[in-house]
């Protein structure tokens, strides 16, 4: 039996607007608890929301990046239910007519294109806030407009619903859409997810609520993964429930019995008008969309001919990007710039200045230094601030290529009683020791020679001693 995943995502995205969804509230997090709170958010009887038309930028931004139709009429509904972070006893969302419809999205990894059933605004519901043994509900989140972005059951694994996440958080931070804080709650992920023998029918599905990291969801799809095959392998049967995901413990719980759409008992929002979006606003919002990190880094692969690997990392950072495209056209040399950007970020967390990157490339480039010599030169000027060439000057940082200096280190390393077995080792053909020896010179060097030249005036000592 060949058991087959299959996953569909419903991700909450929060908006980047100034006020909630329907009302003056601030939409802003990290205030005191229930600071931003009024008649409206609070759902007091009597209280009439308005639609903050605010919304609809980030709105239009998300259907447009993720290649959705944009209704011209779209409407909200009522979609009921108690809980206690609800004070309304229902949620503003839309369920019969939602803004945006029908897109897709391509994942370059997976070489696949994950469809995209719909996008809907909705408001958000309260937090509740446990601290020992103490309950709060914060109201401040209360009405904080959402868009939740609805994928068909696309995914077949954990890696291609990351890879799918990681591209939906850069491209709508990129353009404004959030600020893409997983931390804060900014994304939230909810997971369908069925096993089925391979041929037949989908299986049951169940879903696991509101993941809140990226590592969380692969984790809980994992999880859910092997939890249904065990099943579904000894002949059990899956029901359809809403589970949800222990971080600790790394294993799903069931929290309940799925309700389907009739139990919300969904009908349209009697106190809100029809959302109108015309075709002039659609291209105001176009036009103001940067070229998103997706796009961006598939552009960096065939104009720069670089890896693609290396353009996701350059392209997930605005910053980054600039600096190596700067440094790409002012040296020529793109993959020398990727290459040195990728290890520095990697392992700094920094980005350096586009000059310093030039100044440095240029120096590899030319031969004066060779690439480990510019990684850790890359380093040494962006923590001290100097001028690139006035630094490499004073503190003799240029590679050395004079051979008596070399050879005089290569001599040295082949004296050391320490080494004697290597230098047997390589006589007697284990080439692989070679590597060892280029780099006990180097360290002589302080990493400043030549490698080529090292490697060179090394063989042919060896050679003479045989
Ligand atoms: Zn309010």
């Amino acid at each position: 039996m060949m058991l087959e995943t299959v996953i569909g995502l419903e991700v909450h995205v929060e908006l980047n607007t100034e006020h909630k969804l329907f009302c003056s509230c601030k939409n802003r997090f990290g205030d005191p608890l229930n600071t931003n709170r009024c008649e409206i958010c609070e759902g007091l009887p009597g209280a009439i929301p308005v639609f903050n038309e605010e919304a609809l930028i980030p709105s239009v931004k998300t259907a447009l990046i993720l290649g959705c139709g944009v209704e011209e009429i779209s409407r909200f509904d009522r979609k009921n239910y108690f809980y206690p972070d609800l004070p309304k006893g229902y949620q503003i969302t839309q369920f019969y007519r939602p803004f945006a419809k029908d897109g897709k999205v391509y994942l370059p990894k997976a070489g696949k294109t994950i469809r995209i059933r719909e996008v809907h605004m909705e408001d958000d519901a309260a937090k509740i806030v446990r601290e020992g043994d103490k309950t709060t509900v914060d109201y401040n989140r209360c009405g904080v407009p959402l868009n939740e972005i609805v994928t068909m059951p696309d995914f077949r694994s954990g890696e291609e619903v990351t890879e799918f996440l990681e591209i939906l958080r850069k491209d709508l931070k990129a353009s404004g859409v959030t600020d893409g804080k997983m931390e804060q709650g900014s994304m939230r992920v909810d997971v369908n997810i069925s096993v089925h023998d391979e041929g037949e029918e989908f299986g049951t599905r169940t879903e696991i609520k509101n993941l809140s990291s990226f590592k969380a969801t692969y984790k809980a799809i994992e999880a859910e993964r092997k939890r249904q095959e065990e099943i579904i392998s000894a002949g059990g049967l899956i029901f359809q429930q809403t589970l949800r995901f222990d971080e600790d413990k790394e294993t799903v719980e069931v929290m309940r019995n799925k309700e389907n759409s009739d139990d919300y008992k969904y009908f349209p929002e009697p106190d809100l008008d029809d959302v109108i979006i015309t075709e002039d606003f659609i291209s105001e919002v176009r036009a103001d969309i940067p070229e998103l990190p997706s796009v961006r880094s598939e552009r960096f692969v065939s104009e720069y001919k670089i890896r693609e690997e290396d353009a996701v990392i350059l392209c997930g950072d605005d910053k980054l990007a600039d600096v190596f495209e700067k440094g790409a056209k002012k040296t020529g040399d793109p993959s020398v710039c990727a290459n040195l950007l990728v290890s520095f970020t990697g392992e700094t967390g920094k980005v350096p200045d586009a000059e310093v990157l030039i100044a440095v490339s240029g120096l590899l480039k030319e031969g004066k230094i060779s690439s480990g010599m510019a990684r850790t030169l890359l380093k040494e000027l962006f923590e001290n601030g100097r001028d690139p060439y006035e630094y490499i000057r004073e503190k003799d940082f240029l590679m050395i290529t004079d051979d008596g200096a070399i050879e005089e280190a290569v001599l040295q390393v082949l004296g050391e009683e320490e080494n004697k077995k290597a230098v047997r080792d390589y006589l007697q053909g284990k080439d692989k020791v070679l590597g060892f020896l280029v780099g006990k010179v180097m360290k002589k060097l302080k990493g400043r020679a030549d490698p080529e030249k090292t490697r060179k005036i090394l063989t042919d000592n060896l050679v003479r001693r045989d």
